[in-house]
């Protein structure tokens, strides 16, 4: 096993790494931007690397600095969260030239599944039901575009290979208004992802968001830990997270969860690793693969009771994993609210210093947060301050967990998004369970204030 990791990331994230390192008698090598001195896994921390200033191309997204801070401190081993350099192939093979373990899995997997083409064509390949569109990348020509919209079939979403965070999409409900929004698409794709090569899928118009977590070694064991239902979404990020999805059948999710692993021992996968998929009519259809830990990764951990993180880092180490799939069993429920440094309804940041933070506790309530009272919130970055998971021995139970928990949170000095929460935890319709993913647009259209 590894004696020290550099964890090169920031947030609660990194405190999360922190914490399954230390269960595991690793040390971890904390880094930091100028602005996240104070941070509690920093004040925490064995050792502590200043990378660089606040912003993030100057420091958590700056490889020679986080690799140099590898080697001065002698770690082995490189885990990148989520965001940031998580999903960066070249940074992965930077990383293994330099003589560190990346805590992940190898380039080419994740250059295969960073372009959104490229995974799907694998998947297709491997057996993986996708949303049906364009064979690949879209060409330039106008006629075939048209072709490909018609066959299709109208409403089409056009969609940047290299897109990621909800960003590069367009929906398109007309012939007339599609050449126009594909070369939109691609010039904004070009400006944000440096590639402006754009695909063409069906729109599905009522659809959940439905993701399988697996976890894999190098030994092509892979077992997948149920999904997660994801669809409540703003601006298509999602804002809270349940796993089990309600009324899914579990034949159905084991049929899916069976065909993920089989693709991942296929592609010779590692780590851990997310198939996202929409669900409409009792059918699942890939949209894309996340190759790293995500933020909703506890829900999972909640209802399996697998570690996540700490496995991640055993079969980084060359570890099998420690258990199969018929080990894996899902008992009860969980719900994660994501905790945003926000207006509740009109979503503008409030970064800035929080004078009081009081998280809730009790039965089946985790917390998994950076920051704490008189604690600085940056501007500079993403605007999650933590998250509140509950587990119940069922959805009812969960849900009245998490409304107690967000009753008993306190958050003073900066604007959360607590109070949006509190008003969609009694919603009828999520209560109901099942919502899609427009559910939560719609339902902030109706509630404007
Ligand atoms: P990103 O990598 O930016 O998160 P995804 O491909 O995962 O992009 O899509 C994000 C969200 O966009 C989905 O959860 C869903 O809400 C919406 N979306 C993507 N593709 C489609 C589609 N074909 N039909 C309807 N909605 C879609």
């Amino acid at each position: 096993m590894f004696k020290k990791i550099l964890v090169a990331n920031r947030g609660e994230i990194a405190l999360r790494i922190q914490r399954a390192c230390r269960e595991m008698g690793i040390k971890a090598v904390m880094v930091y931007s100028e602005a996240d001195r104070e941070a509690k896994y920093v004040k925490l921390a064995d050792e502590a690397v200043c990378i660089g200033p606040a912003p993030s191309g100057l420091s958590y997204l700056n490889m020679p600095a986080l690799i140099s801070a590898a080697e001065v401190t002698d770690a082995e081993a490189i885990h990148p969260g989520y965001g940031f350099l998580s999903e960066n192939a070249d940074f992965a093979e930077r990383v293994e030239k330099s003589g560190f373990q990346f805590i992940g899995p190898t380039p080419e997997n994740i250059r295969m599944m960073g372009d959104k083409v490229s995974a799907k064509q694998a998947m297709i390949k491997a057996g993986v039901p996708c949303v049906p569109g364009s064979e690949g990348e879209l060409p330039d020509d106008a006629a075939t575009i048209r072709r490909t919209a018609k066959a299709v079939g109208y409403p089409v979403i056009i969609k940047a290979a290299g897109g990621g965070g909800g960003r590069g999409m367009r929906v398109v409900h007309t012939e007339a208004a599609l050449i126009n929004a594909v070369q939109m698409t691609k010039a904004e794709a070009k400006a944000a992802f440096g590639n402006g090569a754009v695909y063409m899928e069906k729109y599905l118009q009522n659809p959940r968001h439905i993701e399988i977590q697996i976890l894999a070694d190098k030994f092509k064991n892979v077992v997948y830990l149920g999904e997660r239902d994801c669809s409540m979404q703003r601006r298509h990020q999602k804002v809270l997270e349940e796993a089990p999805a309600p009324g899914i059948p579990r034949k159905l999710i084991e049929r899916i969860g069976e065909r993920c692993a089989a693709a991942c021992k296929k592609i010779g996968y590692r780590g851990a690793g997310t198939f996202e998929f929409l669900y409409e009519n009792g059918e699942f259809y890939f949209i894309e693969m996340n190759t790293r830990v995500q933020v909703e990764h506890p829900v999972t951990e909640l209802i399996t009771g697998v570690d996540i993180v700490r496995t991640q880092i055993m079969v980084a180490a060359g570890e099998k994993l420690p258990f199969a799939q018929r080990q894996i069993t899902i008992s009860g429920h969980a719900i994660e609210c994501r905790v945003n440094a926000e207006d509740p309804y009109k979503f503008t940041p409030s970064p800035g210093r929080i004078t009081m933070w009081h998280p809730p506790g009790g039965p089946g309530v985790r917390v998994d947060s950076h920051v704490y009272t008189n604690y600085y919130v940056p501007p500079n970055y993403d605007s999650m301050v933590g998250k509140i998971i509950v587990h119940g021995d069922t959805r009812e139970q969960a849900m009245a967990r998490m409304r107690t928990a967000l009753l008993e949170t306190v958050i003073e000095g900066i604007n959360t998004n607590i109070p949006l929460h509190r008003e969609l935890m009694v919603d009828a319709k999520f209560m109901a369970g099942g919502t899609n993913i427009h559910y939560l647009e719609e339902w902030l259209s109706q509630h404007k204030r």
